[in-house]
């Protein structure tokens, strides 16, 4: 099935053909057998492996004997890696690509442990072996895969702004729309990176998370943020009134899954989880950022 949707803003080419033919772990089922409310979940699904052999993967050990996978996440980013405290659910479109990798080798929810970890510790969460794998708007870049190795990409976005309602800024090709703001962004990651490297007379401020920007946007102490527009767009989505997302991508921003370096058995396996999992990924996209406005299509992995 040929996927034809463009990535609004920044006309990314990335079109994916997805193999139908179904593999034999975390293959397409009826709902849901992710632990999930089975009400909620779309038509086709995943359902949790038995009988997994990963033969010459560390990682697929240390869960083995650990009897649960361990993965690092985000839990303040609306529509991808989200924790509603209320009711401790998790939800987001990461969050369910993490369920399905560990359904894919046999782990069910409850066997799943997450653990939140900002921007810019988790190169050093991989390199530890505090968690098995990350997934959590996660860019691949030369730089981090001297530590780590990434799957995928599994997702194509790009940087943007969020700005208050009645903020006047509009892109960054118009750098003088800055003079006297500040932006803020999570340390650690890619925009921010990008911004003090190519625009340095934009003033920035960092925190270790998006929605600390968020907070001091709504409060009216710094005048943008930038990150992926995936991730903005979730947040303008939360707060209508408060905030908007402006202008174009002007970087692209492929998602990877962080996995330690070397494990080639384990970054296969998603890889070819990715890639011949049917309407999978699509279900996923559509239950999580389906209203979104996010036009994207699965690309291909690496
Ligand atoms: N995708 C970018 C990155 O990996 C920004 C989002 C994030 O910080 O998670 O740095």
């Amino acid at each position: 099935m040929r996927r034809t949707r463009t990535l609004a803003g920044i006309g990314i080419a990335a079109t994916a053909l997805l193999a139908l033919t179904a593999c034999n772990s975390g293959t397409p089922s009826e709902p849901a057998t992710d632990g999930g409310d089975a009400s909620t979940e779309p038509s086709t699904w995943f359902e949790v492996a038995s009988d997994v052999q990963l033969e010459g993967s560390p990682t697929f050990d240390k869960m083995v004997d650990a009897g649960k996978v361990t993965i690092g996440v985000k839990e303040d980013q609306p529509n991808l890696g989200y924790l509603d405290v209320t009711t401790n659910e998790r939800a987001g479109f990461d969050i369910d690509i993490a369920r399905w990798i560990a359904a894919s080798l046999g782990f069910d929810e409850e066997q799943i442990e997450y653990k939140p970890i900002a921007s810019a510790n988790r190169e050093q969460a991989i390199v530890n072996g505090d968690i098995d794998y990350y997934v959590g708007t996660y860019s691949i870049t030369d730089k981090r895969k001297e530590q780590i190795d990434f799957a995928g990409p599994y997702f194509i976005t790009g940087q943007g702004f969020l700005v208050g309602a009645d903020s006047d800024i509009t892109d960054v090709k118009d750098v003088s729309d800055f003079d006297g703001k500040t932006v803020c962004s999570a340390t650690g990651s890619t925009p921010i990176q990008n911004i003090k490297e190519n625009y340095p007379d934009i003033k920035t401020e960092e925190y270790d998370l998006y929605s600390a920007c968020v907070e001091d946007l709504i409060n009216g102490k710094v005048d943008a943020v930038t990150t992926d527009q995936a991730i903005l767009i979730g947040y303008a989505a939360k707060y209508p009134d408060e905030v908007k997302v402006v202008g174009d991508l002007f970087t692209e921003e492929r998602y990877g899954v962080g996995l330690p370096k070397g494990d080639t058995v384990l970054l296969d396996h998603i890889n070819t989880l990715f890639t011949d999992g049917g309407d999978i990924w699509q279900a996923i996209f559509d239950k999580n950022l389906g209203s979104s406005g996010i036009e994207v299509e699965q690309p291909a992995v690496d």
